[in-house]
């Protein structure tokens, strides 16, 4: 079969791998100078820059098993123990994120009575209907959770509004645990026993609890592995400009093709001539990602964890703050602390306007404010990159864009969609999102 996948990103280049390796004809094409899409490292002198993702998370593990046959085992690093303690900014200062029942009761992140609500969980009655993620958790563990942890936690991972996106579509696996258990608490509870029923007796352990992971020239080293394979089958500079249905087949950019994966972001779809992609309506994110480097020891404050995400309450104008020298080695000099600064997303729509030179000033600000910079006036190196469509808000529009794509799925066998806009936003979501694709496609036509 003669299948075109539309962008190389890592959905792209996920669904175009799985289809090489069981024997069709892809090509895929990709608008820009390289293969990655969001996962974009930058080597600048002595600092390996995370413009996108900085780490993955070990639970995805179509990815996690792909590593091997993608020879990336020898490059892959876990964080050390840093990357297990989280922050969040309190009054201005980092504070840790409890992990357990002693530090839950301990920390000043909540207040007693905040606590004692959160305690009650189990005994709030579950909702069947949808609600806004920041309704969801007030209703099932009270204000002060969302206002101090769930917000920065919606600012880390989507850059949203807890007040606009659904928690059936953002967050499926907490209303899935109120539907399954009655409560989350309870829910979590359960699907914890019911693995531990199911496991597999002849599958030897995991012995360790694995950490987030990058890989020694940073994420770009996946799409990298996967570019190696696909070889000449990936045009890039090459942008899809026209789409349309020929007969049973698709004429892209006038090449004719038997079928297609489509993995560019929804905001592009109505510039494609042809009229072909239904609407999706989904709202996109912009995030400018900021580097800073400041000498270790004029850093005061605690910088032994992942990063710290800032709540809206704290009034600050940054999302949060991610330490990548105390996470992975090399991203820059020993006697450096490598930051990247968050800004933007949907509340702070005004960094849109500002010239990236200015973000650049505003982070270190903030960053000397917070992190306790004392006795230097400006970072060692500085850097900045603006993402203008970031991330794909699963609002309450996200069902109703999901049932348009698989409705034209439905009427059109050999054409199938693909990307962080369908699954979930993590790398990997997006690289099962292209497995699951690929296969898809070969269901669909086979039958
Ligand atoms: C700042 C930031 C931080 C993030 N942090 C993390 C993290 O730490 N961990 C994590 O797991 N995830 C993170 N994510 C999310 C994750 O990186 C993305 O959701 C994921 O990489 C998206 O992959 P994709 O292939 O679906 O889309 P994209 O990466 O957007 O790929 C789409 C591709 O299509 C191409 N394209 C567009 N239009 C056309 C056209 N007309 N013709 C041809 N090609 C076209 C684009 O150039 C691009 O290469 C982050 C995202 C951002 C922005």
């Amino acid at each position: 079969m003669k299948v075109a996948v539309l962008g190389a990103g890592i959905s792209g280049l996920a669904a175009a791998w799985r289809l090489d390796n069981l024997g069709h004809d892809v090509t895929v094409l990709e608008s820009s100078s390289t293969t990655g899409g969001m996962i974009k490292t930058d080597q600048q002198g002595k600092y390996l820059l995370e413009a996108g993702p900085h780490a993955i998370m070990p639970n995805y593990k179509a990815l996690l098993n792909a590593l091997p046959d993608l020879g990336l085992m020898d490059s892959y690093i876990e964080a050390g123990a840093n990357g297990r303690n989280r922050f969040i900014c309190l009054d201005g200062r980092p504070e840790p994120i409890p992990m357990g029942p002693i530090s839950f009761l301990r920390t000043p992140l909540l207040s007693f009575g905040a606590k004692l609500r959160v305690l009650k969980e189990p005994f709030i009655a579950p909702l069947q209907a949808d609600e806004s993620v920041a309704a969801f958790f007030t209703r099932r563990m009270g204000p002060e959770v969302v206002t101090r942890l769930i917000d920065p936690f919606i600012s880390g991972v989507y850059a949203g509004d807890p007040d606009r996106l659904s928690i059936a579509s953002a967050f499926p696996i907490f209303k899935g645990f109120e539907r399954e258990g009655g409560s989350i608490i309870k829910g979590a509870l359960k699907r914890m026993r019911t693995a531990r029923k199911h496991a597999d007796p002849g599958q030897p352990k995991e012995r360790r609890r694995r950490n987030m992971y990058s890989f020694k020239r940073g994420l770009q080293e996946i799409p990298q592995a996967l570019a190696r394979r696909l070889g000449d089958r990936i045009r890039l500079h090459t942008a899809v400009e026209e789409l349309k249905a020929i007969g049973d087949n698709w004429s892209v950019n006038g090449e004719s093709f038997d079928a297609v994966i489509s993995t560019i972001p929804t905001h592009t779809w109505a510039g494609i001539n042809g009229h072909l992609y239904p609407h999706s309506g989904l709202e996109y994110a912009s995030v400018t990602t900021v580097h800073l480097a400041y000498p270790k020891s004029a850093v005061k404050a605690r910088t032994d964890g992942f990063g710290m995400l800032i709540p809206a309450v704290e009034q600050r104008r940054i999302l949060g703050i991610l330490f990548d020298s105390s996470l992975f080695p090399n991203r820059a000099p020993e006697d450096q602390q490598l930051f990247t600064i968050f800004m933007g997303g949907l509340r702070n729509t005004w960094t849109v306007a500002k010239p990236v030179a200015e973000l650049l000033q505003i982070a270190h600000r903030e960053v000397a404010d917070l992190m306790k910079v004392e006795g230097i006036d400006a970072p060692l190196f500085s850097h900045g990159h603006r993402w203008t469509h970031a991330i794909p808000q699963y609002d309450f529009n996200h069902p109703a864009a999901e049932q348009r794509l698989n409705k034209f799925e439905n009427a059109h066998k050999n054409f199938v969609f693909a990307g962080n806009y369908r699954k979930g936003i993590s790398v990997g979501h997006c690289f099962e999102s292209g497995l699951e694709a690929a296969q898809r496609l070969i269901a669909n036509t086979d039958s």
